[in-house]
This record gives C-alpha cells, structure tokens and sequence, in this order.
C-alpha cells in the first residue's frame, strides 16, 4: 500500500499531467497520449480522489471540465454547463450505479428504472442554439462554461438543420432550444481526407476524432466547409416550449426537427438490459461506419433526472462505460522495494518494456507482501499487466507455465532495505513499515521532500534532488536544519559544485521569504498521518490560529473537541493529539517556531445560504438520506452523523431515533419533513 504521502504526490501528478494532456487534446487538437492511457490516469484519479478526498489537488480534473477556450474565438456563455460523464470500465459498476440511482431515489431494489442506452460517439461535443426554430449560435464545450464561438462553422455542416422543421405551418416550435450532441467524422471521411492530405504534403490526423476537432475549430469557416462532417444529437441544454416528460420523447422530437439522432439508441430497463446492449454493441464496434469508444446510460425520466442532479463536473443521471482497455505480457525482471515517508515498503515490479495499448509500460505496482503472495507474482515470471483505470500498470496474474523451472517464491524482505532497521507488519495491516523512523534516510528524505513541497512551505529551489545532497552532506537533516541553513553553511553552499552563486543566494532568499507562512500550509507540512492538504485547510479554517489548535490538540478532552468537526474523524483526531504527544516533534515545533511566523486565518463572510448551519437527520423521509444531504451541501450546510449543542437543526421523518430525544434535550431546533423542505426551497431562492 502507499503512504498518504505518496498518494498526494501521485495525485498531484496525476493532476498536472492530465491539464498538459487536456490542453493538448481540447485545445490544440493534438492529444499527447492515447485515449486509453489519458482514461487510465483520469481513472485512477477518480479512485484516488473518491478515497482521499482531503487530498484533491487545486487543479484536479474533477473540478473542471475539458478545457478553456483557445484565443482567437469569441466566445459563449453557456446557459446551461456542458458537463462531462463519470467514466465506468466494468461491468460491476452497471450494477452499482443502478443500485445508486435506487438509493439516491429511495426506490426498492428491484423497481426498474427506464434508462436510455446510446452508444458513445467519439467526437466534438457542439451546442446549438435556436431561436424561434432558427439557428442563431453554436459554440464548443470549452471548460464548460464557456465554449468557443463556432456558429459559422456548424453552418457548414449540411446535417446540422438551420431551421427546425415542422409538420406543418401550424405546428408549434420552441422558443427557445439548445441542442447539444456530437460533430464526427465518419471513418471512411477521414482516411479520404489523410490521403488528401497526404497528397498536399500537409498535417495528417491520428484518428477520426481529432480530425473532426481539428476541422470544426477553425478561425477560417471556409477550412471546416471543405471537410465531411456529420453530427448526432442526444442532449438539451436550456429550453422553452412544450415540456418534455423523457429524454426519449425529447430525442423523437429531435428527429421530426430534423437533426441525426443515432438509429442504435435502446431504451433499457435494468442492468441486465443495459449490459446486453454493451455486448451487443460491442461486436459491433468495428462494423460501424464511425468511431464509439463506449455507451452512455441516461435515466429516461427528466423529472428523476432533475431530483439527481449533478455531481461536481457530471449528472448523477448519467455514466458513460467505456470499451476495455488493453493487456499485455511481458517479463517481470525484478521486483523493487520502495520506502515512503511513513516507512511504509511499496513494492514495484521492474518489467522488460512492453507497449500496451500505444504505451511503453516498464513498471508495475505490486502494493504490498500479501498481494505478491496472493498473485504468487516471483521475479523472472511472465506476467499479465493491465493498463485500465491505473496510472501506475498492474500485475494481473502470472502465466504459470511460462515460470522458470528454478523459479523460487519472492521473499519480502525483513529489514528496511534503505536503512536497515527491522521491517514489520503489524496485525491486520497489509503494510510492512521500516522501524528506523528519523534515523531512516529514506523516510527523513521524503519528510523533507514534503515539507518543503508546493502546497507546504513550497521553497524554489529545494527540489527532490537538492534535498537529497543536502540531506548527504549533512546540512539538512531534519526541518530545522533549513532555517538554519543561511548561519551554518551560507559560504560552502556559495561555492558547492553544481550551484552557482545565483542560484544558491535565491534559495537562502527563497528560505527566508518560507518564514512568513499560512496556517494550512503550516498544519500540511509537518506531515502528520491522514493530514493532507484539504485537510489541512479545514483545521486551520475551523481553529484559525496555531495557538486555538494546538490547545485543543493537547487538551484534555482533545477526541471530542477535533471529532466534532464535520470532516474529522476519530482515526484523524487520534493522529493529531499522537503528533504531538511526541516529545521529539515538540522540540522539533518549539524550534521552528522562534524562527517562523504562522499566520491567522481571517473568517471568510458566509456566501451561500446554508453556510455555517449544520444538519442531522433521523427517522425516514419521503426522499432518501443522500439526496437530502445532497441538497443541504448543495446550499452550503454540513451534515452531521450526532447531536450536539453546535448542531443547528435536526430534521425529524417518520420514526425518528435517539437524536430526536436528544435534540429535545439539548434544546435543538427540530424540523419536520415539511419544515425543512421550505427551509431548503426558501434557501434555494
Ligand atoms: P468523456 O468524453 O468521457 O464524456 C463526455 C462527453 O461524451 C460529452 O461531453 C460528449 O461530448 C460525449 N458524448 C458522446 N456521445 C454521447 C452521448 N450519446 N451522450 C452524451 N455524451 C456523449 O469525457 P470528457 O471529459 O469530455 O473527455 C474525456 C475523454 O476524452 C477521455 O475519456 C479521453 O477518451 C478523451 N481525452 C483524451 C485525451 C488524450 O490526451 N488522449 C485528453 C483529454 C481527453
């Protein structure tokens, strides 16, 4: 298993990779990597961060959708945002969101749910919108809030109709509609226009997608007027006319308006329908006249669709399960033991290079010891590896008769292979530790490493590597030794190999400036298990000065007083007062704080109409628990799981339990299903 740390770093870099390849892909139409490994990262992210959500970075992919416009386009606002689709790879997972949808919508298990199925077209989402049943504007999805400005360029498109047709003269058409859909290329347009292209000794594309991106994102409409494009439309944005009672209803009135809408759609009514259209689309892929890299399921009902809502950047009412992605064998040289900043030891599995799926693999994660033992995974073994919903490639299994014949079982080692202190598991946990604690360079080093990293002190020129020959000189061995670097080795640090004068004098004023730093920042850096960023932040927001936590941390009734945060848990509040029950990290914190300044946090005035009010629900109401608190987070409230004075309203259903009784106790204001549906609808005004 990794440590926390390592799971931030990873997430980190998940983030950054993943807007270098959404600004490549969205933006310049020219994707850096395939589909496949960029939906492997964005996958593994999505795990990360559903586990860890304290650790989501600033810039992560879940707080965003594609990418800004490019310069050069107007651009449009949309009404309504152009959202993305949560991804699904197994089949597993069909199951799970049906079971979702039931729960959110407190339905019983086996009440079916009409869902539309349609395969995912692998293209350009576009928005067009119509006046009176004329075309007036069309834009891209941009970020999803603001698209580029291409209306002259879907009128090219013979396909996409400029005027909603009708009946007859008296039929009625919206107002107001926005279309939104998908501008393709067929896959036998595309190799006619490569071969064009070809001949003109000009760019060719990689695939039917970017070809269509490529053609439809021009400044100059009359490029996109030379290139076939063809469209399918599946979606609304904002609308004003007759109301529609399903998306299905909504797609046959798309149809008689004259737009494409895909002949292979199903309406389905569970899982198993669901799956079977998969399957069957699945054999079909290849035989269709365009690219689909998966198919999206949509609750049919738009009345259930509006009570799911949205989850960040995607509806709740929606998935899109994509195609498998790829496997390969290879051989497993050697397998390496990594050691974290807790001394948690990873194991990594050297592989003989391999592509898999257009990406040369070379490393795999193994996790811990049990997996090795579990997989029976030894060194020399030919090995499956799986590139799905993982950044780092999996072992799927070992292909046995392939095993060398003087093959022997892969022994974890019993010593930190870095310092060679004991390594131990203890109980339960599938995770060996390194015993040597600071006197391990390698856990001594990533403490470092994240103490100065970018969301803690975030000190230029401290990088991994500087660390590590400071960390081998001596200079810096614990955090301290930092602040105290200017005093003790500012004239050997002037003339050290590999550092130029200039570079050295910026990282003693990079230092200085590090003295001055925010609480959350402060709270992240010293490393204490299950404290990341978020975190970090929340502590810091909740007390608002070092002093306010640390007097709670080591107070008496320390458990009570962090649990009561909505977001700390018990196994958080513990690791806190552990941290500082340790009588090195006092000195370690009493030190540097003579030399740093910690600064306050300032309380932010409420911004959304719930803010600083928190709920607790018991009894059953008429909707489910999660769509209940889903609507209370939306205002900006808090759910809690238990009474207390803090708690500002308890929400009482039909058999309401202890928390009522306890609420009449502590004098908290209890509101019943009615009460509180008219706190949210008046909130929400
Ligand atoms: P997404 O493509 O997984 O899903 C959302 C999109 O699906 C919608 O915006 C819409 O345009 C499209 N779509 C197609 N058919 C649809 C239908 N019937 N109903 C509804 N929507 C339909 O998510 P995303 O955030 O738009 O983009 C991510 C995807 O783009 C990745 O999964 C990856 O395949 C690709 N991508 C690749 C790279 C790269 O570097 N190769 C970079 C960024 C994105």
């Amino acid at each position: 298993m990794q440590t926390k740390e390592e799971i931030k770093q990873e997430l980190q870099d998940l983030a950054d990779k993943l807007e270098r390849y959404d600004e490549a892909y969205h933006q310049k139409d020219a994707p850096l990597v395939s589909d496949a490994e960029y939906d492997a990262l964005r996958r593994r992210a999505e795990q990360l961060e559903a586990e860890y959500p304290d650790l989501i970075p600033e810039n992560s992919l879940s707080k965003r959708v594609g990418f800004q416009p490019a310069a050069g386009f107007k651009k449009i606002e949309h009404t309504i945002p152009m959202l993305s689709l949560q991804d699904i790879f197994d089949e597993d997972e069909v199951v799970e969101f049906m079971n979702r949808l039931h729960k959110f919508l407190g339905l019983p298990a086996d009440a079916p749910i009409d869902i539309v199925a349609e395969p995912k077209i692998d293209g350009l989402g576009y928005s067009a919108v119509y006046e009176n049943g004329h075309f007036v504007r069309g834009a891209t999805r941009g970020d999803g809030s603001v698209g580029e400005d291409i209306t002259e360029n879907l009128k090219t498109i013979s396909e996409l109709p400029q005027t909603l047709k009708t009946e007859d003269l008296f039929s009625q058409v919206p107002s107001l509609l926005d279309v939104r859909g998908e501008v393709y290329m067929r896959k036998s347009d595309f190799l006619a226009l490569n071969e064009e292209q070809k001949a003109k000794n000009d760019k060719v594309f990689a695939n039917p997608r970017n070809a269509a991106a490529g053609s439809l994102r021009q400044l100059d409409s009359s490029v996109t007027a030379k290139r076939k494009l063809s469209i399918f439309s599946y979606a609304r944005g904002a609308y004003e006319g007759a109301p529609f009672k399903t998306h299905w209803e909504f797609l046959q009135s798309l149809k008689a308006w004259g737009f494409p809408i895909n002949p292979l759609i199903r309406l389905c009514h569970n899982a198993k329908e669901m799956l079977q259209f998969f399957h069957e689309l699945g054999e079909k892929r290849a035989s269709l006249p365009y690219d689909i890299d998966g198919v999206v399921y949509k609750v049919n009902d738009f009345a259930l669709q509006k009570r799911l809502g949205f989850i960040a950047r995607s509806p709740r009412w929606a998935i899109a399960h994509k195609f498998p992605a790829e496997q390969a064998t290879t051989v497993l040289k050697r397998i390496r033991i990594q050691v974290g900043r807790t001394g948690a030891l990873t194991p990594v599995a050297d592989l003989e290079p391999i592509n898999v799926g257009g990406v040369l693999v070379q490393h795999a994660t193994l996790h811990n010891a049990d997996e090795i033992i579990r997989k029976d995974i030894r060194e020399g073994d030919t090995v499956v590896v799986q590139r799905a919903g993982d950044v780092i490639p999996q072992v799927v299994r070992v292909v046995k008769d392939k095993r060398p014949a003087d093959s022997k079982p892969f022994e974890f080692p019993k010593l930190c292979p870095v310092c060679g202190a004991h390594a131990v598991k203890e109980g339960d946990d599938a995770v060996t530790y390194c015993m040597g604690g600071l006197t391990c360079p390698a856990q001594a080093m990533e403490r470092l490493k994240h103490f100065v990293s970018k969301d803690a002190f975030d000190i230029q020129g401290l990088g991994d590597k500087n660390i590590e020959q400071f960390y081998g000189l001596g200079w810096i061995k614990n955090p301290m030794d930092i602040f105290t670097l200017r005093d003790k080795y500012e004239l050997q640090l002037l003339s050290l190999e590999g550092w130029g004068q200039k570079s050295a004098l910026n990282l003693l004023e990079a230092i200085d400036k590090a003295k001055d730093i925010s609480l959350p920042r402060f709270i992240y850096a010293l490393g204490i298990p299950e404290i990341g960023e978020a975190t970090a932040k929340l502590l810091a927001k909740h007390f608002g000065t070092w002093a306010n936590f640390v007097a709670t941390s080591t107070g008496g009734d320390g458990i009570e007083k962090l649990t009561e945060i909505d977001g700390i848990g018990v196994t958080m509040a513990q690791d806190i007062i552990d941290f500082f029950a340790e009588g090195h990290n006092q000195i370690l914190l009493a030190k540097l704080l003579s030399v740093l300044h910690v600064q306050e946090v300032r309380k932010s005035d409420a911004n959304l109409p719930l803010e600083g009010k928190s709920f607790v629900f018991t009894g059953t109401l008429s909707i489910s628990r999660d769509e209940a608190k889903s609507r209370v987070l939306e205002l900006g409230g808090k759910v809690s799981s238990s009474v207390s004075v803090k708690t500002s309203f308890v929400v009482a259903g039909v058999e309401p339990g202890s928390k009522y009784t306890k609420a009449q106790e502590l004098g908290v204001v209890i509101l019943d299903e009615n009460a509180f549906k008219k706190l949210l609808d008046d909130s929400a005004k």
